[in-house]
């Protein structure tokens, strides 16, 4: 003990820190994703992301970002008008590692598999965190709607793809690189964006806003993708936050939001107040135009879910395997082992989904039913993968005890992130509603999921599949269920994957405990199956360094 040191006790029995691992190169099920999908040549990148996301050095960045929460600053100390927002330096740190990994922009440049080379980044990048995810993902989907604005793209466009990150606001032309957001959501509605009261009316060549979002996230962005009405009916503009003269843009900060969770991430209420904007595709067509960037998001979701899975996972894997309680590895307790092989199969399921939906939107441009899948299954997996994680986080979160249930532990914040993935991008029943709106409109995009489970040649699968077709047959049916429908279809998906590319005993417990039984308990870690094979199912999960 050294002088002025002084301890009580010996500390025993504490796991040590997990970091210092590579959660990419450790990670096998990751590695075989992207082996199928095809992605060559990025080892170095993944390597190098995989190392800094089990970094002690990240995840300290990490957690000062949400404990230091971003500030609005309306005025400077004269009184003139700022509408700035300040972020603690580690926000900056991970924004600037993020963008220049090429986070928002890789899926547009790479030849091959650039969708799944994407999402393999970003299934590493959210096992840290998500606050940064929101201006990342924002950013990466603002390019199918520069396509639908050439006049604006330009200069906007090229900076989006040049990987540089420049907090500070200017005019595009001054910057080595940009980021872009969203505004929509206003009071009165926001999964309902035909209640938009932001009222445009032309000026010259552009257009003046006037109203309000009640919801605008990462207010720091160079420009937003906003809504508002003209005659014709709700319309898409672009509205930079600094002018082409250098002068800023009618954008007021009213509030920051107190959030539950992704606290590093600003999310503010603005007001427009003559505000210059732009328009972007026709008017009154405001809402199919925006869909295409909320259609990204939202696959990007779908990634980022699966990704804080793999982390809850991840944590709950490593102190199980260190702790010790009533004589026995937590690991080696059998109720303990079924929890983690639960969580396992949960997580495993999730990843082959996410990345199932990368490989679709990589064929897309080529192939028909590969385009239909994507689109039907952005949705389904956005709705299912969601409504598991916040089950899986808490579950890992208890695996810890009360070590998990601390503000030190990544997984207080990944539990207090959970929910919030089910809510933006189209909240959970809007999003079936949309799953049955694609099944409806084209029978390929219901034979495209039924094509692909049954590839699996289980007849449970097949069953199940079957019935959400019957359930889809009957539009009464369809739309109270659509809940049932959705989940069913996405479940049939991840079995179906799973008995393809999984260890046939997990595929197994999978098939069993998600399609067939009606022994198995409504919680996790009620699998059926003796110590061995469910500690078998979790130790294969489990990082070697974890
Ligand atoms: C942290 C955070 C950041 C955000 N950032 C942004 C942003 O940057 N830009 C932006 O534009 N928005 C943003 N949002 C807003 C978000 O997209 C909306 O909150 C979301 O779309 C839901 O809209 P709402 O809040 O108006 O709820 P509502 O639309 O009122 O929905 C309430 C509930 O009703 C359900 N519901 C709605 N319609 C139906 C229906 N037809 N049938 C059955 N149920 C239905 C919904 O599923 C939901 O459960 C953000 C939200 C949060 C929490």
């Amino acid at each position: 003990m050294t002088a002025g040191h002084r301890t009580t006790h010996e500390v025993l029995n504490q796991a040590p820190p997990f970091c210092g691992h590579d959660t990419y190169s450790q990670d096998p099920w990751l590695r075989a994703a992207l082996a199928r999908a095809g992605v060559q040549g990025m080892e170095a990148a993944f390597t190098e992301m995989g190392r800094f996301v089990g970094s002690a050095e990240a995840q300290h960045h990490a957690a000062l970002a949400n404990r230091y929460t971003p500030e609005l600053k309306t005025h400077d100390r004269y009184g003139n008008r700022l509408d700035e927002v300040e972020y603690h330096p580690s926000y900056h740190v991970l924004m600037r590692r993020a963008i220049g990994a090429g986070l928002h922009s890789l899926a547009w440049k790479r030849q091959e598999a650039p969708f799944s080379a994407r999402a393999g980044l970003c299934y590493l990048w959210n096992q840290l965190e998500q606050g940064t995810s929101c201006p990342v993902t924002m950013t990466f989907a603002s390019i199918p709607m520069f396509e639908q604005a050439p006049d604006i793209a330009g200069a906007w466009r090229r900076k989006v793809l040049a990987d540089a990150y420049d907090p500070r606001l200017g005019r595009v032309e001054s910057k080595p690189g940009v980021t872009i957001g969203m505004a929509m959501t206003e009071k009165q509605g926001g999964s309902d964006l035909r209640a938009v009261q932001t009222a445009a009316t032309r000026d010259g060549s552009a257009w003046r806003l006037n109203g309000h979002k009640w919801f605008c996230s990462a207010p720091m962005s160079d420009a937003f993708f906003t809504l508002a009405r003209v005659p014709e009916g709700v319309t898409c503009f672009f509205v930079p936050r600094t002018l082409a003269d250098g002068s800023r843009n009618a954008i007021y900060l009213q509030r920051l939001k107190e959030k539950v969770g992704n606290r590093s991430n600003a999310s503010s209420e603005i007001e427009y107040h003559d505000t210059s904007a732009w328009l972007v595709g026709e008017p009154g067509r405001g809402i199919p135009t925006l869909i295409n960037m909320a259609h990204h998001t939202r696959f990007d979701i779908v990634v980022a879910v699966a990704g804080m899975m793999r982390a809850a996972l991840n944590e709950a894997l490593h102190h199980a395997r260190h702790r010790s309680a009533f004589g026995k590895r937590l690991v080696e307790q059998p109720v303990m082992a079924n929890v983690l092989a639960d969580l396992a199969l949960e997580a495993e399921g999730a990843m082959l989904l996410a990345f199932r939906l990368a490989a679709a939107f990589d064929a897309s441009a080529h192939d028909e039913r590969e385009r239909e899948l994507q689109r039907v299954l952005t949705p389904i997996a956005k709705y299912w993968l969601c409504k598991r994680l916040t089950p899986v986080a808490a579950e890992a979160m208890e695996c810890l005890g009360g070590n998990g249930y601390v503000e030190e532990s990544p997984l207080a914040r990944l539990y207090r992130e959970a929910p919030l993935n089910g809510i933006w991008e189209g909240s959970a029943n809007v999003i079936c509603l949309d799953a049955l709106r694609a099944l409806s409109r084209s029978a390929e995009a219901f034979a495209a999921i039924a094509a692909e489970a049954a590839l699996a040649r289980d007849a449970r699968i097949d069953r199940r599949i079957a019935w959400a077709g019957r359930c889809l047959a009957d539009p009464a049916t369809a739309a109270t269920g659509a809940r049932s429908i959705v989940e069913a279809l996405a479940l049939g998906m991840q079995a179906a994957l799973m008995k393809r590319h999984s260890d046939p005993s997990a595929a197994e417990a999978f098939c069993v405990s998600r399609l067939d039984s009606s022994d198995a308990g409504r919680a996790l870690g009620t699998l059926e199956g003796d110590a061995a094979s469910l500690g078998a199912i979790a130790a294969r999960a489990r990082l070697p360094a974890g």
